[in-house]
């Protein structure tokens, strides 16, 4: 029998719809690449969407068909997936830092008819128009006026301004495709991984709850990680949901930028990669300046270190709220946010749970399995592959047919990491970037934090290299701050003591940059090559 309750189907214009008519005011904020700022609110946001519907139906776009974006965080970038999502179709995520051979392979693969490019971008699609057939249209977002002469290519306001005036959502069933997102394919292609309606708005949310990222009518949130970036983590969705103001940072996300904005728009919530919080606590530090309205940082993407946590808790008065995720998950899979349990544990302890990835919120299932699938204790040392199931985690890939669950329905993170009794993930690794030294396993994350802990320290990667006796031995690579190379012994003598004795790296080598992924990540894959016929002393 089933319960005698509407159906109210799960569609991403039904926040907009709220957002319009309980906050018609609420602000969002946006910073264009001149570093001018304009504000829309959501009612305003609300009636160009519904343009965008429209406009699109009128150059034939369908349900389910695919619309490209490689753009900065903006309002704009909003109306276009609320416009895309509007009318059914799929609004499809581009990073623009990804090479351009794998720009043009999942424009293809993914067969956009429409790419809706910030002008920044324009040369990106220029030089492979050529080769990107299903292309109907290319369509320029921000400064217009770039004279660039592409064949399909039109400026978004003109573009919009043909739009009939009557338009309005299309309905449709909750389960339909509404955003497609690339995973950068570290190992063979890029492969795509298709949300839905409904998986986004459960996402979202779990996003704004009280154990997610708390994001109320109250909150000016601030997503730093880029709408390229999965969804912005789902803030554009769970923001005018809650009635937040938001403030978009477009291309600017250096320390100052990000500083200047957050105290000119007051930002009590904002959400990045750690690389993205190193570069303000050294803006702030240098300028001995402090933070007036920021309560809550999220930080996710790869491992937050004990240092960046300790810096802001104690030193900026900013909470750091540690999470993990990835696209395949929406991305939200755990948030360091606290439970009571925690209450009664020192300082000391509170941090050690601050610095784990947190606990799975509500629509997220965890288990630690071996390499055989058997389930592994929650006692918080052992450790095992992290399998995931839940309602904003992929079941297959976008035409693609390779299987992706096993048995019981649990999707396999490449993340190896131990729970502890109350429930809190911490990360030891990636499965592939784990080092095996003789016969037991070093993290290399685990290394890497602590070394960044290191005054002279910028950034750090660790990587296992072959060794005759001990199969992998690892070696630590170390930017260092300000075009400086620490002393090799201090660095390894900051290290003793805080790692068992055989985790001490053999070697340490000093470069300029360490390679990174579209994404902001160390690439070790890079990394690995780079030192390929290194031999340790
Ligand atoms: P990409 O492979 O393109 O970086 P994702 O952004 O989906 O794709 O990355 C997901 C991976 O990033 C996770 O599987 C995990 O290895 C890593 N990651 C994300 N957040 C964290 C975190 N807080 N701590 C450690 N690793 C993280």
């Amino acid at each position: 029998m089933f319960g005698l309750i509407q159906d109210w189907p799960l569609r991403l214009h039904r926040i907009l719809d709220y957002a319009a008519e309980q906050f018609p005011e609420q602000d969002v904020v946006s910073r264009h690449a001149d570093g001018q700022t304009s504000r829309t609110s959501y009612a305003a946001l609300r009636c160009r969407a519904l343009q965008v519907t429209q406009r699109l139906r009128q150059d034939g776009i369908a349900s389910g068909d695919r619309v490209a974006t490689l753009a900065w965080n903006s309002a704009r970038h909003m109306e276009v997936w609320f416009g895309a999502t509007g009318l059914g179709a799929v609004y499809h995520t581009v990073n623009p830092r990804l090479f351009p051979e794998q720009i043009l392979w999942i424009i293809n693969h993914a067969r956009d008819r429409i790419v809706f490019v910030e002008s920044m971008f324009l040369p990106i699609i220029a030089r492979l128009i050529d080769r990107l057939p299903c292309l109907e249209r290319v369509i320029v977002i921000g400064d217009e006026t770039t004279g660039a002469a592409l064949p399909r290519l039109i400026g978004y306001e003109e573009w919009l301004a043909e739009a009939d005036a009557a338009a309005e959502w299309t309905e449709g069933d909750e389960r339909d495709a509404a955003g497609l997102c690339y995973t950068s394919g570290t190992t063979g292609e890029p492969k795509g991984v298709l949300y839905s309606h409904r998986s986004t708005i459960l996402h979202a949310m779990a996003v704004s709850s009280m154990n997610g990222m708390t994001i109320g009518a109250h909150s000016t949130v601030m997503p730093i990680v880029p709408m390229f970036h999965v969804n912005a983590w789902g803030l554009p969705f769970a923001a005018p949901m809650m009635g937040a103001r938001l403030v978009m940072p477009g291309a600017r996300l250096d320390g100052a930028s990000v500083y200047e904005l957050m105290e000119q728009e007051g930002v009590t919530l904002a959400a990045g990669v750690p690389t993205v919080w190193m570069g303000l606590i050294d803006h702030l530090r240098r300028n001995g300046l402090r933070l007036s309205t920021l309560r809550r940082l999220v930080v996710g993407g790869s491992a937050c270190p004990r240092s960046l946590i300790e810096v802001f808790e104690n030193e900026f008065g900013v909470e750091v709220c540690h999470a993990w995720g990835m696209t395949e998950m929406s991305p939200l899979g755990s948030v360091g946010s606290s439970k009571p349990v925690l209450d009664s544990l020192g300082p000391g302890s509170r941090l050690g749970h601050k610095e784990k990835q947190g606990y799975a919120p509500f629509g997220v299932e965890m288990k630690i399995v071996d390499d055989d699938g058997r389930r592994l204790p929650w006692d918080g040392t052992t450790f095992g592959r992290l399998a995931v199931r839940g309602w904003a985690v992929v079941s297959g890939y976008f035409e693609d047919d390779t299987a992706v669950l096993d048995p019981e329905g649990y999707f396999d993170t490449g993340d190896v990491a131990t729970i502890d009794p109350h429930g809190y993930m911490q990360v030891v690794d990636r499965t592939k970037d784990l080092i095996k030294s003789g016969g037991e396993w070093i993290s290399s994350i685990a290394i890497e934090n602590l070394a960044v802990g290191h005054p002279d320290i910028a950034e750090a990667a660790v990587i296992g290299l072959p060794h005759p006796k001990w199969h992998e031995r690892p070696l630590l690579v170390v930017v260092g701050r300000d075009g400086t190379a620490p002393d090799k012994d201090a660095v390894l003598s900051f290290l003793s003591g805080k790692i068992a004795h055989w985790w001490m790296p053999d070697d340490v080598q000093f470069v300029e940059e360490l390679p990174h992924t579209a994404t902001g990540k160390v690439s070790k894959k890079a990394l690995r090559a780079m030192f390929n016929h290194y031999a340790f002393p």
